[in-house]
């Protein structure tokens, strides 16, 4: 059986002092659900952040990381640094890194494959924007981002490889796509995958959705069959409403 997840993307929000208050809460309300539950705040407090969950099973991840291991990259934050305060997981090619950072699929390609090489797990964003929905390209689109970043990966580098699917129309905008259109998706993904690999692989990744996820629509997302849970921005930024979501599951 796949793993579910639940993961609150913080994006660029909450200070030390809110950072700590959420983790707070959100402790007070963790339960043993089905999916594994993970956040992930800024760089600047990830170290904290650990240190306050070490005594829950929440997991701490990082929202994005640089590819090389070390040197003149002013600003930057390697792998290896990352996993020195205890952060094994990190979020790479989110719409955001990609639309205003310039990360594109060879970058991409490369800090997919730093982070494997730290022994990390990577959860892997993409998605079609709008216009490529409306001329109903979506599929194309996603494959081509999966196979320029992730198909030189060998079988075996899968079991630390998170797909999250996000349509970029969808992230921010209150817009979500419906659970049929999320469905339609996750089948294509997980059928190009057993194509590029084999049914094994495709079977045992788990799939997110992500995208304008809240407590009203949560259940009916996650309750598709090939959704194994959900990426979570501006959702994830309040303790009541995550655990909802979490609790989709339950
Ligand atoms: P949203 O963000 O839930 O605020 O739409 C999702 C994401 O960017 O991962």
């Amino acid at each position: 059986m796949r793993k579910h997840i639940v993961a609150g993307n913080w994006k660029m929000n909450n200070d030390l002092a809110a950072t700590a208050g959420l983790i707070t809460d959100l402790k007070r309300k963790v339960n043993n659900g089905d999916a594994e539950v993970i956040i992930a705040p800024t760089y600047i407090n990830l170290h904290s952040a650990f240190e306050s969950l070490s005594d829950s099973n929440i997991t701490v991840a990082a929202q994005n990381m640089h590819q090389a291991k070390s040197g003149a990259y002013t600003g930057e934050i390697s792998a290896a640094m990352l996993k020195s305060v205890g952060v094994n997981t990190v979020i790479l090619g989110h719409s955001e890194r990609r639309a205003y950072f310039n990360e594109g699929d060879e970058l991409l390609t490369e800090k997919v494959n730093a982070a494997l090489e730290n022994e990390m797990r990577v959860i892997f964003c993409f998605g079609e924007e709008l216009e490529d929905r409306k001329a109903g390209n979506q599929e194309e689109v996603v494959e081509s981002q999966l196979k320029n970043a992730l198909f030189h990966l060998d079988a075996s580098a899968w079991s630390s490889i998170v797909l999250a699917y996000e349509p970029v129309w969808a992230i921010g905008t209150g817009e979500t796509a419906s659970p049929e259109q999320a469905q339609d998706m996750h089948a294509f993904i997980r059928k190009t995958v057993a194509e590029t690999y084999n049914e094994e692989v495709a079977e045992n990744v788990t799939i997110l959705y992500g995208g304008s996820v809240k407590p009203g629509n949560a259940k009916e997302i996650f309750g598709k069959p090939d959704v194994d849970g959900g990426l979570i921005g501006g959702a994830s930024l309040k303790a009541d409403d995550f655990f909802e979501i979490v609790n989709a599951f339950a």
